[in-house]
């Protein structure tokens, strides 16, 4: 099940950084591992009482110049309104209601989406009653946190975590292959997309076949359903500026948190960027079915090498995600657009691939036979037993005499060996090593 988003909206200096960090969990270390890419912490992963979501801050780093707060503030809400479950509105609780935070409040009110009014800065019992002249907005019952303190912020997640949608309620049967199509801005996604739907075989149905805000948009092609998650804001397009680029990554974020198969589009004229990289994280990070699409392939001057080349630099670039398939398109002229849900069927079928408990501890056994862990402090690992314990992503056990002895070089050769021997195209792997208990 997708993890809701929670989105953190409010005037600069209120403090939303400060509670981003402090609910904030484990951070999403491929991102910030890949070189290149700015850390720029905007989502993480975080959990209460056993709820995982995942937290987007809006504002961020950005460069805050006074006269252009109140058109950033309304872009951070319409980002937030469009890309989360739960969105929380942080208000400074020793400077009182401003104009922009009415504005802030006026645009919130109107959606359907649900809002918690986070009252910051109630560092003290002196403090308290700050928090009533806040009602005025017509949030709701405001909560006097203090982030820096780090106080009432259970009673803001209790209230944050029970307005998530209830686990268990699918949005889509097992049988529907759920995709996501993303990338900078310009790169051509609606262009691919209207491209796939304009195709002969493809039925588009018009039921709106979603619990969300989020425009879906479900469809068959050759006896498969499919449905293209999140396409609300390529319809809405011109709305939102998005010159900032970094607005694009975040909207990114509940697609591929919402997909099974995520195709990742680059433009073939620019190659691979620094959003692109972070989008790739994001997809690996949450293990989704991948597949780069570049696009615009009729505007780049090719030789027979071309290919090549593109995909060896795309490789560098987004080494991690070495299992993606790479395509080159054109949604201009057409060029292999209609092999794109090809791919995607193949790659949901990797993604979803269960492999035989005997056939992978042969293909193990073989592994370490042809190449043994090598010997630390006198210890070598000892490979006992191995299962796949879940799919989407594949999900390995792997049980041995000490975890520690596991080297990532190791699990590195491990997973190379069992994809030489089952394929698992398109999809990360996951190992869970486990020690004799
Ligand atoms: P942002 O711009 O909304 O992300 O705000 P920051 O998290 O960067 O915080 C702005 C300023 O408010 C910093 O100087 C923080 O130390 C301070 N701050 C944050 N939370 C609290 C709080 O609960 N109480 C007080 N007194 N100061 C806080
Ligand atoms: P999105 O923002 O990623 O959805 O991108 P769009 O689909 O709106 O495309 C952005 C611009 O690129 C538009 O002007 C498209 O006509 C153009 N475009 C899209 N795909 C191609 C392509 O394959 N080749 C060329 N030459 N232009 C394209």
């Amino acid at each position: 099940m997708a993890k809701p988003v929670v989105a953190i909206v409010g005037r600069p200096n209120v403090g939303k950084s400060t509670l981003f960090n402090r609910i904030a969990g484990k951070r999403i270390s491929i991102v910030e591992d890949v070189p290149g890419v700015t850390r720029d912490r905007i989502y993480a992963e975080a959990e209460w009482l056993g709820r995982k979501f995942i937290m987007i801050d809006t504002g961020g780093l950005e460069p805050y110049a006074q006269d252009i707060i109140m058109q950033q503030m309304k872009r951070q809400a319409e980002i937030a309104i469009e890309t989360a479950n739960v969105i929380i509105f942080v208000v400074d609780g020793q400077e009182g209601v401003t104009a922009t935070d009415q504005e802030v409040a006026n645009m919130l009110r109107k959606t359907s989406k649900k809002v918690i009014l986070a009252c910051n800065k109630i560092d003290s019992q002196k403090y308290k009653d700050n928090i009533y002249e806040f009602y005025n907005l017509g949030i709701g019952e405001p909560i006097g946190i203090s982030a820096g303190q780090a106080l009432g912020l259970g009673d803001l997640l209790d209230e944050v975590v029970k307005l998530f949608p209830h686990e268990g309620e699918e949005e889509y049967d097992d049988f529907t292959i759920k995709v996501a199509l993303v990338g900078r801005p310009n790169v051509g996604k609606s262009s691919i997309i209207n491209k796939i739907l304009g195709e002969e075989r493809v039925i588009v149905s018009n039921i709106p076949g979603t619990t969300r805000d989020a425009i879906d948009t479900p469809f068959e092609a050759g006896g498969q359903k499919y449905v293209l998650i999140d396409t609300a804001g390529m319809r809405k397009k011109g709305k939102i500026n998005e010159s900032i680029e970094r607005y694009s990554v975040i909207r990114s974020l509940t697609a591929i948190e919402r997909s099974d198969v995520c195709i990742l589009v680059i433009d073939g004229e620019t190659g691979v960027t620094e959003q692109d990289s972070k989008i790739a994280g994001y997809m690996h990070e949450q293990g989704r079915g991948a597949i780069i699409v570049v696009n615009k392939w009729d505007l780049v001057e090719k030789d027979d090498k071309t290919m090549n080349r593109y995909k060896e630099n795309i490789l560098k670039e987004l080494s991690f995600m070495s299992y993606a398939p790479i395509m080159f398109v054109s949604a201009l002229t057409g060029q292999r657009i209609s092999k794109i849900l090809e791919m995607v069927d193949f790659v949901s079928n990797q993604h979803a691939m269960r492999v035989q408990t005997g056939l992978l501890n042969d293909v193990i056994n073989e592994a370490v036979l042809m190449n043994q862990p090598s010997v630390s402090g006198g210890r070598r690992l000892n490979i006992l037993y191995s299962t796949q314990v879940s799919v989407k992503p594949p999900t390995f056990a792997i049980f041995v005499n000490d975890p520690e002895l596991m080297h990532f070089s190791y699990e590195r050769y491990l997973e190379n060996q069992i994809r030489k021997s089952f394929g698992f195209q398109g999809t990360p792997i996951r190992f869970l090593i486990k020690g004799k208990s």
